[in-house]
This record gives structure tokens, C-alpha cells and sequence, in this order.
């Protein structure tokens, strides 16, 4: 019986009545192949078509279902040529009502007059009196419930050329066919605990409601079946990411790192300042999983400015004084180069050598580099992406940090992963997670997070103008740069209008400098130019010898500039909310008071409106990032599909946050007291790989 129900579900659709080589092509390219597929794709609104309406109680502007026999009908010919209007007089013991469908002539031949009938739609008005028009209908027969009438009905999604009528026709044939027993992948011990309904009740009703169900509540997904169905897809999701977790539990380092007095000391002497209770905290946890024999996967989370890249330092101490070696991987060659400086002037009076790895090292020094890494006489290397270059290759790499790591594909992560002997992996993050996508994107890890700022930080003011107040700005920057300080103007840069940007960064530097701010020193920097003259016009930056920094977005991450105290952005309104609070994270790095300016041009939507708002309302970068998930949705959340999120069939990342936290419990729980079955395990396996299309588990 167990595998008739698995047959059925894994049905082709063609097999179904009704359904042809053509139509099964059409369901195909809809992203329904087997019956399982139709099943799961689940109504995103009901109706409730129920209670039938005495006719002489309708009222205009409404929608109604009444259920009455034709009492007659006509198929008028109109003066535009072949277009043909279609009445039926439909009437119950209380009256009559006319209904109209336009050039639907074929009616005629189906509601034909003594039928009893369910009538559903928008009640009219006018001049000819009451009716509905193009009304859905549905002929009642003894034999057939109502499938799009007289119920609470389900409403599908367009999808290509299937109609939502077709889809309902279709998914009400395949429950009628589906076997009453079929396999359950959650355990019954769960589900009698959480109260879940069995799938069989789950799939049925999820698509035909009991009739007292509530509409409201159905459109919330928030009905006893519904449930049951998004947790069944967030459970599997969810043991998939512990198992893998429990596997790679399982794989020991070579050598575990020790930490003892020397190294506490080796480690407090490249301390430039004292640690915030945060950082102290992430450091503990840090460690202490370096000194476990399992490799570490571990998240530091902390808002921009946090201090993330001494804690990620002295964690890389600890592993350099076991004999390790450390790769440091940031997203830009800017970054990179900063943490470089930063990092070889801490470590200048220790024993260990740091060296930088970026797409621009010129060939010999990249030659003399690699040897340098292949023989472990690097010990620490700073890089972008250049580090997963396939010749680099490590004498014996133990410690990983990847900085901003979102912006690595999970590809680049593991294949720097990979150069190392089941290395600990530190990652780091300034955007701040939302708990949701922590618990899909990052199941497995760790995490650590830096709550607090270090001290003597002032919070960034921020201001939303419209661009017809320039002038005023102007004067706001002018006042900075005559006090010392210095300024970004940050220009977007939309791919389709890339060179139309980068043309009007530039000539905003040039009128800046000619006609703005005569007496300062303006440039311009964008991810255009030459590795070379970035460095320099960074560096120059950096140095105070350049006061106004006219740049796309290429100053976004990590860069810092503790002198810079104001930040214009201009067209902020096309910014995403994260990224706008990335940016702001340049300004406010020192002991000044610091400004951020958002400027927009009107019209904006409403989108820009609400982003813009939540800029100016908070500079909390947990609230942001759960601000952010609402307004884009979580496949935009970090403005890329790498990041490992699953297609979802039934649940939905926002909506359904706290059902995905319950299924992270119960399948950490159950992988944990070793309750994985063959069976669960083949539902899991079979999930990620068709569905998810994730990396194989296990
Ligand atoms: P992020 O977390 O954004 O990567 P950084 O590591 O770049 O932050 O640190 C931001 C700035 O704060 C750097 O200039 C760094 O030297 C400084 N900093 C970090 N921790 C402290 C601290 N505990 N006390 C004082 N300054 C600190
Ligand atoms: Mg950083």
C-alpha cells in the first residue's frame, strides 16, 4: 500500500484523465512534472463560495454565490462582428437573476435550461438592473462535490498557460485518485506531540478546505493543514543542515590546537586597545572551539565598525603559534590591502610573516609568493578571491577567515576551505542576519555575535533630503572639510547604466572641484580604474591628502577612514537597505560627530519611501536587516541567489519565521539522539537533491 501512494505521487501528470502529451508539456514548463509537484504547490488565496445567497438579498458590489436552476437563456449577436454576448436567467425560490458572459458562446451548449447551478461573482448594476457578470459557475450533479463553486475554493497562481481553473480541475482529480494511506516522513511521536495533521489530511485539505474552515485564517496559511505542510518542508530542510552538521562532527583535525601562557602573551602584546566585553566574549568562543578536536564553522557577527578583524587576528595568533597557517580572504582588493596594512603593521614585531595575494600581484612577486605559501614560510595570508586560485596550495593551512563572506559564492567558500586539512573556518559578517535566514543559510554554523560598539563611537546622524536641497548640503561638507574632516559623496551604479554613472561620478568630481569646494582636494574612485590608481587615491584618502572621495560603491565594505565624518549618497532611493547602512558604517568610525545624507530624487516609490524611513529611524543593523527581509523578500536579501537559500514549495521565509525555528529544534533534536530512520533519511536525501537543489547531504 506504502509504495502504490509513493508510485502515485511520482506519477507523471500525463497519466492523469484529461491530460495530453500537450498539456503535460504545458504543466512541464509550469514546473509540474509528477503528481507530487501538482500536490505541493499549494492555493496562495481561498474564497470562500459557501453560503449560498437568497437572489432577492444580493446587493450591488458585492460578490455572491447563489445556487438556483436556469430558467432561461440567449446567445446575442452584437454589431461588432463575431462577438457574441451569452444570458442566463438564473432563479431560487426568492427571484431571478440575469448573468452575462461575453463572448463565451460555447455556454450555451453547457448551461442549458432546467440545470441546476452554482452561480459566483461580482453583483452589478445598471441601467438594465441587477446581474452578474462573466460570473463563475458550476453545473451541481449528484455525483461531483463542488470543485470551483458552493466551498471555501482554492485560487492557483497563473503559471504559463496553466489556468487556475485547470490547476483546481487537476489537483481535485489527483486527490480522488490519491490511495488513503500514504507514507508520512514525519515521526509519529512528533507528530502527535506538536499536534500535526496527518499529510494525507494535510495535501487534501490544504487544497479542498472542510467547509468551516476560515477564509480569514486559510489566507493567513496559517490553517491546521497548511501548517502541517510548511513544517514538513522546513523539517527536512532543517535535517539535512544537521546531519551534515553531525558528518562533519565527525572528521577530526590533524592537530588540535593547544593555547597556553606564552600564546595568551604572544597574543595581549599585539593588542592595540583594550577589548570590548563583546569582542572578549567572541574571542572565548572562538578559541575554545579551536581547541576542540572537530574543525570549527563558526559565524562572528558584528555591525560595521564592531571591531570583527582583531577578534578573527588573535584567533589567527593562536592557530600561527600551533604551527598553522592562516588565510584571511576579503571581498575587494581595497579590503583586502587595508587588512593587510593593518594586520603586518600589528604583527611587525612578531616572528610571523604576513603577505598580501590579490588578482593584481604582479608575476614574479606572485611566483616568489606562492612558494612562500607552499612552503609554510607565510604564515598568514591576506587575499581576495586570488586565494582559491588552483595554485595556491598551502604547506598546512588551519585557519580560514572569510570577511564579509556573503559575498563569496558557497563555492569559493569551500574551495578555500578545501586548501586546508579540515581547517577552522571562521566567517565574518556586517550584515547582520536575520534569525529566519541564519536558520536556513547558515543551519550549521556557529554563531558569535559582537553586541556592542568599542567606546567613544557617537551614532551617525542621518538625514533624508530631497536633491533639490544640495546647496544646503554642500555648505553642511564645506563646514566639515574646514574643521579637518573629510567627506564621501557615494554615487550608485546600476549595471544597465554603468558607463552613464561612472560618467556622472566623474563630472560631479570635476564640478565639485571647479566650482564646489575650490579650496579642498576632490577625486574620484570607481571599480573601473586601475588597481593602481585606486590604491593610490585610497591611500591618498587615507592620508588626509584627499578631502572629498566622489565613489560608487566600492568604498561599501569594511573600508576605514576614522577621519571621515560625513557621507552624502546620492539617489539613496536606489539603494537597498543593508547596503545604504553598509555604506553610512564609513562615517562615524572616529571620535567625531558624524552625518549621513540621503539624498533622493523624486518620484520616489513607496519601496524608497519605506527604506529611506528606516535609514533615518534607527541605526540598529539587526533592526535594518529584519526591516530589509520584509521589504525585498529573502532571495534578495543578500542581492544574490548563491547563498544557499532553498525554493520553498509550501513555506515562506518571512511569513513562516517561527515555524522554521520549531523545525531547527526538532531536527537538531532528533539527529542529535540519533533518530535519523532509513526512511526519514531517503525523504531527506530525495528533498535536497530535487528540490532544494542543494549540495548532496550526508
Ligand atoms: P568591523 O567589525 O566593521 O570589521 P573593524 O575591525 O574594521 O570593524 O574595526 C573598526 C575600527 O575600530 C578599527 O579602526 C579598529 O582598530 C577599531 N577598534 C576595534 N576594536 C576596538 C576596541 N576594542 N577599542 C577601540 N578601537 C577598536
Ligand atoms: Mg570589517
Amino acid at each position: 500500500m506504502t509504495s502504490k501512494a509513493t508510485d502515485f505521487l511520482s506519477t507523471p501528470l500525463q497519466f492523469l484523465k484529461g491530460v495530453g502529451p500537450r498539456k503535460a508539456a504545458d504543466l512541464k514548463r509550469a514546473g509540474l512534472v509528477v503528481v507530487e509537484d501538482l500536490l505541493y504547490r499549494l492555493p496562495f488565496r481561498y474564497e470562500d463560495r459557501s453560503r449560498m445567497q437568497p437572489i432577492a438579498s444580493l446587493r450591488p458590489g458585492t460578490k455572491a454565490a447563489v445556487l438556483g436552476d436556469i430558467k432561461s437563456s440567449n446567445l446575442a449577436v452584437t454589431r461588432r462582428r463575431g462577438f457574441k454576448i451569452f444570458h442566463a436567467v438564473v432563479g431560487d425560490s426568492s427571484g431571478a437573476i440575469r448573468c452575462t458572459w461575453m463572448n463565451q458562446a460555447f455556454l450555451a451548449d453547457i448551461l442549458r435550461a432546467h440545470l441546476q447551478v452554482v452561480i459566483f461573482g461580482d453583483v452589478k448594476l445598471d441601467s438594465t438592473g441587477l446581474h452578474f457578470m462573466n460570473p463563475e459557475y458550476e453545473l451541481v450533479s449528484d455525483d461531483i462535490s463542488g470543485v470551483h463553486t458552493g466551498r471555501v475554493v482554492p485560487f492557483y497562481e497563473k503559471t504559463g498557460v496553466v489556468t487556475p481553473n485547470m490547476q483546481r480541475r487537476l489537483v481535485r482529480q489527483a486527490l480522488d485518485q490519491l490511495p488513503p494511506e500514504i507514507p508520512d516522513p514525519l515521526p509519529a511521536e512528533m507528530r502527535a506531540r506538536l499536534q500535526l495533521v496527518p499529510r494525507r489530511t494535510a495535501i487534501e485539505e490544504s487544497h479542498f478546505p472542510p467547509n468551516d474552515a476560515s477564509v480569514d485564517v486559510l489566507n493567513a496559511f496559517r490553517s491546521p493543514a497548511q501548517h502541517r505542510l510548511i513544517f514538513e518542508e522546513f523539517f527536512l530542510f532543517q535535517i539535512g543542515h544537521a546531519w551534515r552538521r553531525h558528518a562533519s562532527g565527525t572528521e577530526l583535525k590533524p592537530l588540535v590546537p593547544v593555547v597556553d601562557d606564552r600564546i595568551r602573551a604572544s597574543a595581549a602584546k599585539v593588542l592595540p586597545f583594550k577589548l570590548t566585553p563583546g569582542q572578549r566574549q567572541a574571542v572565548k568562543e572562538i578559541v575554545d572551539d579551536m581547541r576542540r578536536p572537530e574543525p570549527m564553522h563558526r559565524l562572528l557577527q558584528g555591525d560595521v565598525g564592531a571591531g570583527k578583524t582583531i577578534v578573527a587576528l588573535l584567533a589567527a595568533i593562536v592557530a600561527m603559534e600551533n604551527g598553522l597557517q592562516v588565510a584571511f580572504m576579503a571581498p575587494t582588493e581595497i579590503l583586502a590591502g587595508q587588512h593587510y596594512g593593518n594586520i603586518a603593521r600589528l604583527l611587525a614585531s612578531s616572528r610571523f610573516r604576513v603577505d598580501l595575494l590579490t588578482g593584481s600581484t604582479p608575476g614574479l612577486q606572485k611566483h616568489t609568493l606562492l612558494a612562500n605559501i607552499e612552503r609554510g614560510t607565510t604564515n598568514l595570508v591576506v587575499g581576495t578571491h586570488a586565494l582559491v586560485q588552483e595554485q595556491v596550495s598551502f604547506h598546512k593551512l588551519g585557519f580560514v577567515v572569510i570577511d564579509e563572506q556573503h559575498r563569496f559564492g558557497v563555492a569559493q567558500r569551500a574551495s578555500l576551505r578545501a586548501k586546508g586539512l579540515r581547517p577552522d573556518v571562521l566567517l565574518m559578517t556586517a550584515t547582520p542576519i536575520p534569525r529566519t535566514l541564519a536558520l536556513t543559510d547558515y543551519s550549521e554554523l556557529d554563531v558569535s555575535k559582537i553586541p556592542d560598539l568599542p567606546p567613544g563611537r557617537k551614532p551617525v546622524t542621518t538625514l533624508v533630503k530631497p536633491e533639490s536641497r544640495r546647496d544646503e548640503i554642500y555648505d553642511l561638507i564645506r563646514r566639515e572639510l574646514e574643521a579637518g574632516r573629510q567627506a564621501y559623496i557615494i554615487y550608485p551604479l546600476v549595471e544597465e547604466s554603468e558607463k552613464v554613472d561612472l560618467k556622472s561620478a566623474t563630472e560631479m568630481a570635476d564640478h565639485l572641484q571647479a566650482e564646489v569646494f575650490p579650496a579642498h582636494r576632490v577625486a574620484v574612485l570607481h571599480g573601473r580604474m586601475k588597481q593602481e590608481a585606486k590604491d593610490h587615491v585610497m591611500h591618498a584618502f587615507a592620508a588626509g591628502r584627499i578631502e572629498v572621495l566622489v565613489s560608487t560603491t566600492v568604498v561599501e565594505v569594511g573600508v576605514d577612514v576614522p577621519n571621515a565624518s560625513i557621507m552624502v549618497v546620492e539617489h539613496a532611493e536606489r539603494f537597498g537597505l543593508s547596503q545604504l547602512h553598509q555604506l553610512r558604517g564609513r562615517v562615524g568610525r572616529g571620535q567625531w560627530e558624524s552625518v549621513c545624507i540621503l539624498l533622493y530624487q523624486a518620484p520616489w516609490s513607496d519601496d524608497a519611501r519605506e527604506r529611506l524611513k528606516a535609514m533615518s529611524s534607527t541605526t540598529d543593523g539587526f533592526a535594518i536587516a529584519e526591516r530589509d527581509l520584509e521589504l525585498r523578500g529573502p532571495g534578495d536579501f543578500f542581492g544574490t541567489r548563491q547563498s544557499g537559500l532553498p525554493t520553498l514549495r509550501t513555506g515562506d521565509l518571512v511569513r513562516d519565521r517561527d515555524i522554521m525555528e520549531a523545525a531547527h529544534r526538532e531536527a537538531r533534536a532528533l539527529v542529535e539522539r540519533g533518530g535519523l530512520t532509513p526512511e526519514l533519511t531517503s525523504f531527506v536525501a530525495r528533498q535536497w537533491h530535487d528540490q532544494f537543489g542543494l549540495i548532496e547531504v550526508g
